[in-house]
């Protein structure tokens, strides 16, 4: 249900008194948020459910943006009801994907402005499955800063998605809005850890032992007032000190290492292992499905986390996250880049469908992508199929495509087309 007031209003884009005629856009982005959802109830018949375990055969009730109902037998609902049914025909229905590692106003920067990557619309998560980001900034903190995140988050939101932020980047003392990073995590809302912090790059601010503890108990005490994450999301550079600073930090303070969110430990096939031997000691580490050529001393996502399944460790102390937007560097000896490509949303999915190629069970593959952030992030209605959560749900095809796509209620992709564009998106891609 779309208010027609709001439908009729319009915009105009382009440079008027030009050859080019301006380009209309319907201000109909509200349909996505929370009105639609309030009004809507959505029956889901027949889903294949991995919550993430294996369920089998359900239905589901949609309704305010959360699962209302779910059962194996459905009676017939009251026609004053004026449900939307939607048959999934027996297809694996899975948590909408939480990355926790995103540019979302376009990351990059590191050989000059034109290598700013601009920010993607909402379509490019739906289309991969994601329903929540966690926005950041990386290199480029001083061209961008936190406002910028902050009012590209909250445009996620007014689309549909469900969207949060870290404050500060790769560099100490880090960019706040309000002057201290634990006010920000008080005072504003979106924001529930720091990072992308740079260790072990040359990229970093080369922080110290002292100032790594500082943020991170910052992060923690935020955490505990507000019930926030609290983390700190470090940026793992290439750089052979590796995890060495995480490491002291846990010998020599009283901080738990819940807080320590490691990123990017599968760059560096022996920084795999340290990254593997922290989580013994209580840290979560994350994997980033960037692109891993032949031979290169790296592990794919995909092999990163197999090991992982495969060498016993907990379980639940893993994630995968895209760095979508982030751009990715290959620097040369000397620090110059010498080429460059950019994280896409999709490798999550691909990284999900390759994990379950491999022999994975789908249901011991998903929390990594699903229930392991939303714990650790601390998002309780978020990562799991089950009556009060989110509505967020993916609708698998045979192949592992995103058939269909629900965040918040609100369907997004349908039979693999995209519903609702963001608002400057060219709805004919
Ligand atoms: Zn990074």
């Amino acid at each position: 249900m779309v208010d027609a007031e709001l439908c009729d209003r319009v915009i105009s884009c382009g440079s008027r008194g030009s050859h080019v005629l301006p380009r209309l856009i319907r201000l109909d982005a509200a349909v996505t948020g929370r009105h639609a959802a309030w009004m809507n109830l959505l029956l889901l018949r027949n889903a294949q459910v991995y919550a993430p375990e294996p369920l089998g055969l359900q239905h589901l009730l949609l309704g305010g943006g959360c699962i209302l109902w779910m059962g194996a037998q459905l009676a017939d609902l009251p026609a004053a009801l004026s449900v939307e049914t939607i048959d999934l025909q027996g297809r694996r229905l899975i948590p909408g994907l939480i990355d926790a590692h995103v540019h979302a106003t376009g990351g990059g920067g590191e050989a000059g402005f034109r290598t700013r990557v601009p920010p993607q619309g909402i379509s490019r998560f739906t289309r991969a499955g994601i329903t929540t980001v966690v926005g950041l900034l990386g290199t480029d903190d001083v061209a961008r800063g936190p406002r910028d995140l902050l009012a590209t988050v909250y445009a996620l939101r007014e689309e549909g998605l469900s969207a949060l932020a870290f404050t500060g980047g790769y560099h100490v003392p880090p960019q706040t809005l309000t002057g201290s990073v634990r006010g920000d995590l008080v005072f504003i809302e979106a924001l529930i850890g720091i990072g992308e912090v740079a260790i072990s790059d040359h990229r970093s601010s080369q922080p110290t032992l002292d100032e790594l503890m500082r943020l991170a108990a910052d992060a923690h005490v935020a955490g505990l007032m507000t019930g926030k994450a609290g983390v700190l999301h470090l940026h793992l550079g290439d750089g052979l000190r590796g995890l060495d600073l995480v490491r002291q930090a846990l010998e020599k303070s009283e901080l738990p290492p819940r807080v320590f969110h490691p990123t990017h430990v599968n760059r560096r096939k022996g920084l795999f292992d340290e990254a593997l031997a922290l989580t013994a000691g209580g840290c979560t580490i994350d994997l980033t499905a960037f692109p891993v050529e032949e031979g290169e001393d790296a592990w794919s996502a995909a092999d990163a986390l197999l090991r992982y399944l495969d060498s016993g460790a907990h379980a639940e102390r893993i994630t995968v996250s895209s760095d979508a937007g982030g751009c990715l560097p290959t620097f040369d000896a000397n620090g110059h880049v010498c080429k460059m490509g950019v994280g896409e949303s999709g490798a999550l999915l691909d990284t999900l469908n390759e994990v379950v190629a491999r022999g994975v069970p789908l249901e011991r593959a998903l929390p990594s992508f699903t229930q392991n952030p939303a714990r650790l992030l601390r998002l309780a209605a978020k990562g799991y199929i089950g009556v009060g959560a989110d509505a967020d749900l993916v609708a698998l095809d045979s192949a592992g495509a995103a058939h269909d796509v629900i965040a918040r209620g609100v369907v997004h992709v349908r039979d693999g087309r995209i519903k609702h564009h963001g608002m400057f998106e060219d709805a004919s891609t």
